[in-house]
């Protein structure tokens, strides 16, 4: 288990919502498991960053970042809660 914790997604999410989404709350779609964004499981060897849930090991959210453009995956999450 080759990986680091949510907190790892907080410079690459900063960059593109104005909030810290590292203390979002995501649910993952395939288990239910809600949680701080922080405590998914970020592996970063694979192209971009792909956080999996604690609970299940699904693929909750993947980031993969161009020179001029980022992709955004969230089809494993079924909600994201951010506090404003
Ligand atoms: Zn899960």
């Amino acid at each position: 288990m080759d990986f680091t914790d949510g907190n790892a997604l907080a410079g690459p999410l900063r960059e593109i919502f104005a909030v810290d989404m590292t203390a979002a709350t995501s649910r993952c779609a395939a288990c239910g498991h809600a949680g701080p964004v922080a405590t998914l499981r970020v592996y970063a060897h694979a192209p971009g960053l792909v956080a999996r849930c604690p609970g299940c090991e699904e693929v909750v959210l993947r980031l993969v970042r161009a020179p001029d453009s980022a992709w955004l995956d969230l089809r494993g999450a079924a909600s994201l809660r951010i506090p404003l």
